[in-house]
């Protein structure tokens, strides 16, 4: 596609825009402040791989990666050693600040939680990596949410996230699957909520985008938290390589179509971020191209939050070994070949850069308005809470209130005994 120099401008400008919607300050001043991030101190850290492959990006988000990398690396130092202190300090906050809480939705669930943490916790967590993301609060206190917890601020180094690990989650699989279950009823009362108020023609709609490599549970997250909605209220869509037609518009035409009408639930199966993902790493276009769709997506979120349609991001990041664990036992057992490609063999092989392309778009679209959510996913049991629990937090910030009749209510039950 000709491309003016004109047209570069704009895209320049744009993504600057980008840049400084992701910083939340006024000043779109460029990369070199990355380090001050404030939220990275909840991440534990390592060294990042970013390959630099690609110049420009490379050297930005090189320089993001070791400046946090840097941070995360004294962080970690000093967290080793007064990560007891601190982690019973925290206990014991928790206790008392339990012991206060008469939240009865979460009572339950805190109860249960508490009761087989020592052991449990050991057991389902890996280890200290968790700890040291889940902070203080955990699931079960009034003031913890997983999409704070695990929401993507800038300067966020997947390579440092750690895929086994449970943020904010102190039970085990057994207690998350009841935990989901109790979820579910949630989750299916405040869509009705959604629903009823779309009736009119407007009010808000939440779209819940999923994104994730080949076997990170997308499609488990289909069935165990959109599966409690009812359907007649979703637009659920799969986004799979753009048919023809597709090919004939704009990459983000099929995506407009596919966003939730008021009161509607959407679902994203993969979404626009594919143009940025597959479309990247297989150089199905030019860099020059796919460059300029960062800026796009954004302001075509920033349209749709507009629009009233919260957005919420989800990529489910699994390790490399968990993937060929679960490709393997795609092969080993006759009822999960259908979900088999050989094609996800050549897009594994290119793991690293998918890696670098996931990092450029937590770098360059985990805006203010529609910022990401990085969910651990080598455990398909907390992904899987997490990703609904995300869903629900959201769902009740709309404070979704059954609207009023439009009739008269006395009138109405009169004539209906008169019948
Ligand atoms: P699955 O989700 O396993 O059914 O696979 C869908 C496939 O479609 C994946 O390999 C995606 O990478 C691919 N896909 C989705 N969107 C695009 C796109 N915009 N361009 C090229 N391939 C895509
Ligand atoms: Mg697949």
């Amino acid at each position: 596609m000709a491309k003016t120099s004109k047209s570069k401008k704009a895209a320049d400008r744009a993504d600057e825009a980008v840049e400084t919607l992701v910083r939340g300050t006024g000043t779109a001043a460029a990369t070199s402040d990355a380090g001050d991030a404030a939220s990275d101190d909840a991440k534990p850290g390592t060294a990042s791989k970013g390959t630099g492959k690609d110049k420009d990006q490379g050297t930005a988000e090189q320089e993001i990666a070791r400046d946090t990398a840097k941070k995360s690396k004294n962080d970690k130092g000093k967290k080793a050693k007064d990560g007891k202190a601190k982690d019973d300090k925290a206990k014991d906050d928790k206790a008392s600040k339990k012991s206060k809480d008469d939240d009865k939705g979460k009572k339950a669930k805190g109860t249960r939680d508490k009761k087989d943490k020592g052991a449990k916790r050991e057991a389902a967590l890996d280890g200290a990596s968790s700890a040291a993301t889940t902070g203080s609060l955990a699931f079960g206190d009034p003031d913890f949410t997983f999409s704070e917890t695990l929401r993507a601020e800038r300067g966020l180094v997947l390579a440092d996230v750690d895929t086994r690990a449970t943020p904010g989650y102190e039970g085990d699989k057994k207690s998350a699957a009841m935990d989901l279950v109790e979820g579910q009823t949630e989750l299916s009362d405040l869509q009705e909520r959604l629903w009823a108020n779309g009736k009119d023609g407007d009010g808000p709609s939440v779209l819940l985008l999923v994104q994730g490599m080949d076997t990170s549970g997308k499609g488990g997250i289909m069935r165990h938290v959109v599966g409690a909605t009812d359907p007649g209220g979703v637009k659920y869509t799969a986004f799979k390589a753009p048919t023809p037609e597709e090919r004939a518009h704009d990459f983000l035409w099929r995506i407009d179509r596919a966003l939730p009408d008021p009161g509607q639930l959407g679902v994203f199966d993969r979404s626009q971020y594919e143009d940025v993902l597959v479309v990247r790493v297989n150089e199905l276009i030019p860099r020059s191209e796919w460059m300029r769709r960062y800026a796009q997506i954004n302001a075509f979120e920033r349209a749709a939050l507009a629009r009233g349609i919260t957005v919420v991001k989800v990529m489910l990041h699994i390790s490399s070994d968990e993937q060929k664990a679960r490709l393997g036992e795609r092969l080993d057992r006759p009822d999960k070949y259908y979900k088999y490609n050989p094609g996800d063999i050549a897009e594994r092989a290119r793991w690293d850069d998918y890696m670098e392309a996931y990092q450029a778009v937590l770098a360059k679209t985990s805006t203010k308005g529609a910022p990401w959510h990085v969910v651990p996913a080598d455990r398909k049991w907390y992904a899987r809470l997490a990703v609904q629990q995300i869903l629900l937090e959201h769902l009740r910030g709309l404070d979704l209130e059954w609207p009023a009749a439009t009739f008269d209510v006395a009138t109405e039950q009169e004539r209906l005994a008169q019948t």
